[in-house]
Order: C-alpha cells, then sequence, then structure tokens
C-alpha cells in the first residue's frame, strides 16, 4: 500500500494546510489504518510536509513495529496539549478535521485550546477510499472467498432443530478458523418469519420444516470486510416463498446488469425496485439496494433513491433486493461487485439460480 500517495492525495482535497485524524477506541481506525497502516490508538497529523502519528506509550513499540518510517511523537500529558503543541510547532494556520468521525466536544476543545482556523469538513479520507486500489480489491476478494467457502462448510450440517444462534456461532467458527480475524458485522441468520426482518440478531428461533433459511454474512481478512446474502429452504420450499426467490433472483441480476461506470445510484436502484414494484411487492422492498464494502462493511457509495453518487471504475457496490413478507419471511440476494468501465466483475460466486433445500 502507498502510504505516503494517500497522504499528498488528502492534502490536495482539503482546503487546510493539515488534516487532523483522530482514533480512539477505534472511532476512526479506517482512517489512521488508510493513511498509515498504523491499528493502534492515536493522533495523525497529515500536511503537505508529512505526516506526524501522536500517540502513547501503549502503542510506541506497536508503532515501532507497523509504521517504522513515521515521525511518532509520544504523548506526555493528555493527547489534547500533544495534538495542540504538535499543530503549533508545524506552524499551521488553518486546520480541518472531520465532522463525522471526531466527537462535538473534542473539536470545541481543540477550538478553546488552539489559535489555529478549525475547518469541520464531512468525510474526505472516506471519500478517497471510495474508489479502491488492485491491492484492497484483491483483499476484499480474499475476504468474499473465505466467506463462501465457510458458508459451504456449514450448509451440509443444517439441520431441523438447531437454532439461529448456534449456527451463528457455528459459522464465525468456521470463518476464525479458516484465518478472519474476526466478522465483518454480527452475522444475520434468519429462519422463517425472522427472515422478513432485513437487519434481524440471531436469536433462539428453531429450525423447522417450510422455513426459509437467510444468511447475511461476511469475515473480515486482513482488515477489509465481505458482506453477501443467501437464502435457503428448510425441506422443501413453499410455491410462495419459490415465487419470491425467483423475484429477487431477476432484481439482483437486473441490478448487476445496471452497475457500470457512469450509472447513477439512484438509476441501479431503480433498475431492480421497478422490477420488484411491478410484480406487485413495491411495500415489501424498503432499504436500499447496495452500498460500497472495504474496511468497513457499509461505504459509499449507496445505491438508494436517495443516493447522489455517480459509480466510478474501481468502486465496490452490493447489490442486496429483497422481498419481505411480514409473519411470513424473507428473500435477499446479495452479491458485492466491483464497477468496471463497461460493467462490473462479481465477486460473490456462491451460488443462487435456485432455492436450495437444507435440513
Ligand atoms: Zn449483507
Ligand atoms: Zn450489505
Amino acid at each position: 500500500m502507498n502510504y505516503s500517495k494517500r497522504c499528498d492525495a488528502l492534502t490536495e482535497k482539503i482546503e487546510a494546510d493539515a488534516f487532523l485524524v483522530y482514533n480512539m477506541e477505534g472511532s476512526d481506525l479506517p482512517s489512521m489504518y488508510y493513511l498509515t497502516g498504523f491499528t493502534g490508538e492515536g493522533a495523525l497529523l497529515v500536511s503537505a510536509k508529512g505526516q506526524i502519528l501522536i500517540t502513547d506509550s501503549r502503542y510506541i513499540e506497536q508503532a515501532s513495529r507497523e509504521v517504522p518510517d513515521l515521525p511518532v511523537r509520544q504523548v506526555r500529558g493528555s493527547y489534547l496539549d500533544e495534538i495542540v503543541a504538535a499543530i503549533r510547532e508545524s506552524g499551521i494556520a488553518r486546520l480541518a478535521l472531520s465532522g463525522v468521525r471526531m466527537s462535538c466536544s473534542m473539536v470545541n476543545k481543540l477550538r478553546e485550546k488552539t489559535d489555529v482556523e478549525i475547518v469541520v469538513t464531512e468525510d474526505p479520507v472516506s471519500n478517497l477510499r471510495i474508489v479502491k486500489e488492485p491491492e484492497e480489491i484483491d483483499r476484499i476478494r480474499a475476504a468474499v472467498k473465505l466467506t463462501e467457502e465457510s458458508l459451504d462448510q456449514l450448509v451440509p450440517g443444517v439441520r431441523i432443530g438447531m437454532s439461529e444462534r448456534e449456527l451463528a456461532l457455528r459459522l464465525e467458527f468456521i470463518m476464525r478458523e479458516r484465518g478472519a480475524e474476526e466478522v465483518a458485522f454480527d452475522l444475520i441468520i434468519a429462519a422463517g418469519e425472522n427472515s422478513a426482518l432485513p437487519h434481524y440478531q440471531p436469536g433462539q428461533r428453531l429450525l423447522k420444516q417450510g422455513d426459509l433459511l437467510l444468511f447475511d454474512i461476511g469475515a473480515k481478512l486482513d482488515r477489509y470486510c465481505a458482506d453477501m446474502t443467501r437464502v435457503f429452504s428448510v425441506g422443501e420450499p413453499t410455491a410462495r416463498a419459490r415465487a419470491i426467490y425467483d423475484i429477487v433472483l431477476a432484481a439482483n441480476m437486473a441490478g448487476i446488469a445496471a452497475v457500470s461506470a457512469g450509472a447513477s445510484g439512484k438509476d441501479v436502484d431503480a433498475t431492480a425496485r421497478d422490477l420488484i414494484a411491478g410484480n406487485g411487492h413495491s411495500k415489501h422492498f424498503q432499504h436500499g439496494l447496495g452500498h460500497g464494502v472495504g474496511l468497513e462493511v457499509h461505504e459509499g457509495p449507496r445505491l438508494s433513491p436517495m443516493s447522489t453518487d455517480t459509480l466510478q471504475a474501481g468502486m465496490t457496490v452490493t447489490v442486496e433486493p429483497g422481498i419481505y413478507l411480514p409473519g411470513f419471511g424473507g428473500v435477499r440476494i446479495e452479491d458485492l461487485t466491483v464497477v468496471t468501465e463497461d460493467g462490473c466483475e462479481v465477486l460473490t460466486s456462491y451460488p443462487k439460480d435456485r432455492l436450495v433445500e437444507v435440513g
């Protein structure tokens, strides 16, 4: 990864002398990691003159391993005082920071303690991260592969009478056994009527004959996330389940066919949404069609009726239409794509052409 190139791109983007990243308990780990490769807590001052990492004694050894070439300033009193001193010594007049990533109280304290002009911007680093470098795509591809192989390993052992939580635990175990650092998000494993809740948390519900069984899952590998959804039928599928599966599959494929550099997030969403609406299910698909995936599982660009994003080659975007029937269940099919000049590459290769029986 070319960190200094990323920092240069950032300093060109901001209308200020420097940008401040502040990562405490993971509050802005994506920016810290993206700009330096450092995974500990601390602050980072990025300017045209270079970068300064401000961290405390707990992370000094880690910094010497992860970022040996980066100038490090060790916090002696408080982080605030050290940051203020670093700003003063760097001769910065105008400092930009992210109002999305930094707390209001920290911004206010900085305003009180320094004379520099503070510009609160949205989040320029996540705007840089939106177009992925080839090495990032490779890592996402590997996370997707690990996720798919883990699901493949789990599925033959799924039995009637198992609980959603048991499946979630087994799947996470398999992912970690295969080398995942952690799950990219709380795995969503939903059976029967619970699959109609798009952001369900696995519970004690036991699998029974005729249930739809939804897996919205992703592993994190080398810091990059995967995100995919597949739905199975416990035992033989009902006609109703088959019918909504086929509509969602058609919407998923229409959405993927619409993903291309230059397409708007709004139009790609509409392609899939119109197909679902045309089949009488407009009320049963309420969330956006997709989102970017990278260091975070939900990033830009957005595919939704509200999106103002235009797709560019190198962006990743999920395509995840769904139909949710309250009290019955839901189907969502989610694939992860990489936008190319004339279409997209679909990273997800797990079969989806029909509703498969398990149990
Ligand atoms: Zn998902
Ligand atoms: Zn998703």
